[in-house]
């Protein structure tokens, strides 16, 4: 077995967790990632800390990166797109184009995980969103990275710290119009910790939180609601805004909402909103998996129970998670890999 070859195909928190450890046992492993970086989405996120440590688990999967680059006995090598796999007698032969180069590689594995991830949904979609179309209608991936680069929130259109912002969530998640039914597990609670730390940084900013439903994720999660709930300065609403409108006398944004108990319409204005968004399948991978009969799920993510023997799933290239989730996954991912091995001989 310690002669066996895995190869991990994607380099985000699952491909990491999954080859340091499948690396840890003695296989030989490497990982192979299309992007110049490893990492995938969370390399881009913010730590959520407040006055204390919000557990959201973006640091956890930073110290796995930087250790895997600096010490782990994985080869890793980015810039790697693998755009074909082929079964043969003794494993899958991968078919990888360096992207830089524009050369192609064939490598022999013993056994493949796809940690290919996800794809944020595109809040373009929702056109009666503004999203693309009003500068400060941002999504939570882009405040992630407002947050993480320039360490608080600023009005894309003036640079100013916004006085009033709203949160939608579950914008490409449970919607029936789209066709995603399902729930992204992650964007409650990555934007309660967000508007947390807004809350923090900017005592005078008030927070809107427009929900269906709130989905617990992660540790500390009712911990970090109920100091949302107690905030005189933190709003829940349960409503889902249908329209929002730039308004440019009063240089804000106005929502249009349907406000549930009272079946009114509102419409408030505010100087920055937030489009929660979810996680959708990653799409650019369908042939791979047609190659190699592996099929999508009732929600278009890829069905694990679908796997041919020697190939395995880690991460959201299964379904949403979180990071947490994913790494967890990832290392149950590890002990199916070896126990596959163990039985090959
Ligand atoms: C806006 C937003 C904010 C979030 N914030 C948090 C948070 O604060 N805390 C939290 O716990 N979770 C958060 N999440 C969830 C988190 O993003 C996921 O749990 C995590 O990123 C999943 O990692 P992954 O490795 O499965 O996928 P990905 O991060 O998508 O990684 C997949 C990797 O595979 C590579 N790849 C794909 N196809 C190929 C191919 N054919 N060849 C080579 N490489 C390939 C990709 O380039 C990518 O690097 C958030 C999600 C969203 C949408
Ligand atoms: S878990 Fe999140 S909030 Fe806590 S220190 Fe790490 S990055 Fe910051
Ligand atoms: S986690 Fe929250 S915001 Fe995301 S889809 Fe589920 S209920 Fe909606």
């Amino acid at each position: 077995m310690s002669k066996s070859h895995v190869v991990v195909v994607g380099g985000g928190v699952a491909g990491i967790a999954c080859a340091d450890e499948l690396a840890q046992e003695g296989l030989k492993v490497t990982l192979i990632e299309k992007e110049p970086e490893i990492g995938g989405w969370a390399a881009d996120y913010c730590c959520k800390a407040t006055d204390r440590c919000n557990r959201c688990f973006v640091c956890v999967a930073d110290k796995e990166r930087n250790s895997l680059q600096l010490e782990s006995k994985v080869t890793f090598q980015t810039n790697q797109m693998v755009h074909g796999v082929e079964r043969n007698r003794s494993g899958y032969l991968l078919k990888i184009t360096d992207r830089v180069k524009g050369v192609e590689e064939d490598v022999h594995a013993d056994a493949v995980v796809f940690a290919t991830g996800f794809t944020p949904f595109d809040a373009r979609k929702k056109g009666e969103l503004g999203y693309g179309r009003y500068p400060d209608v941002i999504t939570g991936l882009d405040l992630e990275r407002m947050l993480r680069n320039k360490g608080n929130v600023f009005k894309p259109s003036d640079g100013e710290v916004p006085g009033k912002v709203a949160f939608i969530q579950c914008v490409g998640s449970r919607d029936e119009s789209i066709g995603h039914l399902y729930c992204s597990k992650a964007c409650c609670a990555y934007a309660l910790r967000m508007a947390r730390v807004i809350r923090a940084q900017n005592p005078e900013t008030e927070i809107y939180f427009y929900y269906m439903d709130i989905q617990p994720a992660g540790r500390n999660f009712d911990e970090i609601l109920s100091a949302c709930e107690e905030d005189p300065k933190f709003y829940f609403v349960r409503a889902i805004p249908s329209k929002i409108y730039q308004y440019y006398q009063k240089k804000g944004l106005m929502m249009r909402t349907l406000e549930s108990r009272r079946g009114e319409i509102d419409e408030i204005f505010f100087d920055m909103i937030v489009l929660s968004i979810g996680m959708e399948p990653n799409k650019e991978n369908q042939g791979l998996w047609d190659q190699i009969g592996l099929e999508n799920g009732s929600e278009g993510f890829v069905d694990p129970l679908s796997s041919p023997e020697g190939i395995f799933l880690a991460g959201t290239v299964s379904g949403p998670k979180d990071i947490e989730r994913s790494i967890m996954d990832a290392k149950q991912v590890a002990l199916s890999v070896m126990k596959f091995l163990e039985g090959k001989g």
